[in-house]
Parts: C-alpha cells; sequence; structure tokens
C-alpha cells in the first residue's frame, strides 16, 4: 500500500544542495505538511507514494529556496529616496526621516511589499534588522517566508524607543513572543559598534545569551568605519566587538567588507555567519568584500541584498551572480567562486550564516519544504549543455533570472504558483505606497 503524502513534485531536475551536491534528473520529492519526506527518482516516488496532491515540471528545476541573508525589509519604502550618497551621508538622511515617518504602520506595509518582491525572487527565508520587528514578524508569518528578524537596539534615539533601554525591554518582549515560532527567529540587534555603547553591546550579547537567540550587526562596512575604530579603541573592529563579547554569540555579521585574514579566523572559530551584501557595498562605495577567502577558511558565508535603499531591490538571483562576478575581480582569478559554489552560498550558506542550517537551505528529509520551481524555458537559457554534470550550476547562476522563478513553497504551503502570490494582495500592497511617496 501507498504511503499518504500532501504534495508529490518532480521536474527534469532536482538540484539537493546536499552535502553531496547531489542532482537528479527526472526527480522529485514528497511533502508531508511542513517537512520532506523524501528526495529521489521520480518513477521510485510515484511508485512510493499516494500523493494528495501533485505537480510534474517536465522543462523546470526544483531547488532549495533562497536565503537573503541580510535585509532591512521594511526600508522598502525608501527605495530610490537617497540614492548616490556616502554612507555615512546617507545615514545622516535616512535616520531623521525614519524617526519622523516610520510607525508600526509603515513597517507592516513596507514588510508586505518587501515579501512580495522576495518570494517573486524566489527567496523563501531572509534575515532582517529594523524597528517594531513585532509587526515585521507578524506580516512575515501570515505570508509565510520563514526569518531571522532582529529587533534593533541603538544608543540613539529611535522610531520605536526614545532610550537604548527601553529598544532593550521592547527587544526582550519580542523576544519572548516569537521565540520557538515554526517560521519565526527573533534576535537581538545592536545596529553597529559605532552607534552602540560597551554597555549597550555588552547589554544585547546578555540578552542573546539568556535566551540563547541570535545577534545581528554590522561589522567593518566601510574603510572609515575601520579607521574610527583603529583610531578610538586601538582595534579593529571585529577584535572591539569580541572585547564586548558579541563573538560568544550566534553571531550574524553583514557586510565583513574590510577584515583582515586573523578576523576571519576569530570569526570562524566562532561559528559566525556572514552576510555578503555585493549590490550595497558597490553603491555606497564600500568595497569588495573577501568572499572567496572567507569561504576557503570555512566561514558561514551567505549572500543578502541589504535593504532596498542602498541596492535598489531584493533581486536575489541578481545579487549571487553579482557575488560570483566579484569574487573573480577580487583576487584577478576567475575560479575563484564558481556557480556551484554560488549556488550554495545563497541556499545552504545562507541557512548556515542565519543559524537554520538544520531547518532549511538544502533538500533533504528532515528538512522544511523550502523550495523554488525555476522555469529553464527562456530564451536566455538555451541552449542547454550537458557536458558537464554541474552545467546546471552555470545556468542557474549566470543566466536564470528572477522572472524564471515559477513556483514558490515555504514550510510546506505554496506562496506563489505559475507567477501568482498567493498570501499577499500585490495590487492592494503597491497602491498604498502611493500616498506615502507623496507624503
Ligand atoms: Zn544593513
Amino acid at each position: 500500500m501507498k504511503e499518504p503524502i500532501d504534495t508529490l513534485l518532480t521536474a527534469a531536475m532536482v538540484v539537493t544542495m546536499n552535502a553531496e551536491f547531489e542532482l537528479i534528473a527526472d526527480g522529485g520529492l514528497a511533502v508531508r505538511g511542513s517537512y520532506i519526506v523524501a528526495v529521489g527518482p521520480a518513477d521510485e516516488l510515484r511508485g512510493r507514494f499516494a500523493p494528495a496532491e501533485s505537480h510534474h515540471y517536465p522543462h523546470h528545476i526544483i531547488m532549495p529556496g533562497l536565503v537573503n541573508a541580510h535585509t532591512h525589509l521594511a526600508m522598502t519604502l525608501m527605495r530610490g529616496l537617497n540614492d548616490d550618497l556616502r554612507l555615512d551621508v546617507w545615514l545622516g538622511y535616512l535616520m531623521p526621516i525614519e524617526r519622523q515617518f516610520v510607525d508600526e504602520a509603515w513597517v507592516r506595509l513596507g514588510t508586505k511589499l518587501g515579501c512580495a518582491e522576495l518570494i517573486r525572487s524566489g527567496v523563501t527565508s531572509f534575515a532582517d534588522m529594523y524597528y517594531f520587528e513585532e509587526a515585521v514578524a507578524e506580516e512575515t508569518a501570515a505570508i509565510g517566508l520563514r526569518a531571522l528578524l532582529g529587533q534593533t537596539v541603538l544608543m540613539f534615539p529611535a522610531p520605536d524607543a526614545s532610550t537604548y533601554e527601553d529598544a532593550l525591554a521592547r527587544c526582550r518582549r519580542f523576544i519572548e513572543g516569537w521565540n520557538g515560532h515554526e517560521l519565526i527567529q527573533p534576535a537581538v540587534s545592536p545596529h553597529a559598534w559605532y552607534t552602540a555603547t560597551p554597555e549597550l553591546l555588552r547589554a544585547c550579547v546578555a540578552l542573546a545569551k539568556e535566551y540563547d537567540v541570535p545577534l545581528h550587526t554590522h561589522i567593518a562596512e566601510t574603510e572609515y568605519e575601520v579607521q574610527n575604530c583603529t583610531h578610538l579603541h586601538d582595534m579593529n573592529v571585529t577584535e572591539w566587538n569580541d572585547e564586548h563579547g558579541i563573538l560568544g554569540t550566534k553571531l550574524l555579521a553583514a557586510h565583513c567588507v574590510h577584515i583582515t585574514r586573523p578576523e576571519m579566523k576569530l570569526l570562524q572559530e566562532a561559528g559566525a555567519g556572514v552576510a555578503h551584501c555585493p549590490t550595497s557595498n558597490l553603491k555606497l562605495g564600500s568595497g569588495i568584500a573577501a568572499v572567496a577567502e572567507m569561504q576557503e577558511m570555512g566561514l558561514k558565508v551567505g549572500i543578502g541584498t541589504d535593504s532596498t535603499a542602498s541596492n535598489n531591490d531584493l533581486d536575489m538571483f541578481e545579487e549571487l551572480r553579482l557575488a560570483a562576478l566579484l569574487a573573480k575581480v577580487k583576487r584577478n582569478d576567475p575560479t575563484d567562486l564558481p556557480a556551484r559554489d554560488t549556488l550554495a552560498l545563497s541556499t545552504m550558506g545562507g541557512a548556515r550564516a542565519l543559524h537554520m542550517g538544520d531547518k532549511t537551505g538544502s533538500l533533504e528529509v528532515g528538512k522544511h519544504a523550502d523550495l523554488i520551481v525555476v522555469s529553464t524555458g527562456g530564451a536566455h537559457n538555451w541552449p542547454q549543455f550537458n557536458h558537464h554534470p554541474e552545467a546546471v550550476y552555470s545556468r542557474l547562476v549566470y543566466a536564470t533570472k528572477s522572472g524564471d522563478v515559477q513556483d514558490v513553497m515555504c514550510h510546506g504551503r505554496w506562496l506563489m504558483r505559475d507567477r501568482t502570490l498567493l498570501t499577499v494582495d500585490e495590487a492592494e500592497v503597491t497602491a498604498a505606497t502611493v500616498p506615502i511617496a507623496q507624503k
């Protein structure tokens, strides 16, 4: 007798991104509840399971959903507001705007718009850092994406807290309200060492450890930041963070553009995740992170878009392609960050950087069904050479566009089918941004 399952998906190719980088031609996977219960040849699965729902994709790839390892989702409402500025000047414009305009309703709308864009580009998990993070959590959970959500703690007055003590209390309430949720992982987010005091950093570390939750912060984004840190504290940025216990947490460090080899070693030994944000680093003139070197040293590196205020989109296929290209000019070596490794950074690597590698990032039995179906039918994907078993990675990294993502499932739930979003009303959300832009 066949085993009952909820969904059987079969396709021309299954790209598992498991430890063996297994590829299954004419493969599929079985989903029961939120979990993947089998991955293998399509014929075998058809013989073994009785699915309530089944879909066959003859000209498609099934692969893990992408992981956007660093963003500020609600800032999607500031897309294109301040372009072509230096990071410190850019922050000088943005932070007063945030204090004046950002409230809970703003954050909810920005989150919905951001989630719509993420789903369309094949993302099923993301790491966020912003204000009113409980509102981000509610919208994200309702829409059905998986996320690490960091409640920001700043030494300045913020849109959701007038003091850092208030911000910490808010962060504690957020963690208590959401820790253990099936999709949402709350986290503590001191914005960066330069918007924090030593006391603030230590209090954030204590809070993260008390609840065993991740800590999400920015590290060494610009050379200017590094010079300031060395000048003020006679230490580099990673050492200064380490001095205050940050590396003793489940750390997710965004950027790490200007870190030395010893700093990489510190981060690697701490089991820290690094979120590489190539477009944002280019747009703000920050530099190019040494991703291939970090990867060789065994760091948990993921790829992120950062916010649309410095990108200006959340397109992960564009981001991972850029990551592969930049890695090659960083050391003038075109063999750095080959296609397969780049796709690994944006799937399993991102999941590990977010400290959720046991839940998502690859198509394996026991993990949640976080997956995307990618069409290979577009003109930009032909011809399709199969001279090398890994040619599929080349197509996915160098030629595929986010518009090729046809279906998206997260936690066993369909979020997009045939390019139609099922859990967010895109027309309503985009219309609601018009009065915001006018204001
Ligand atoms: Zn950021």
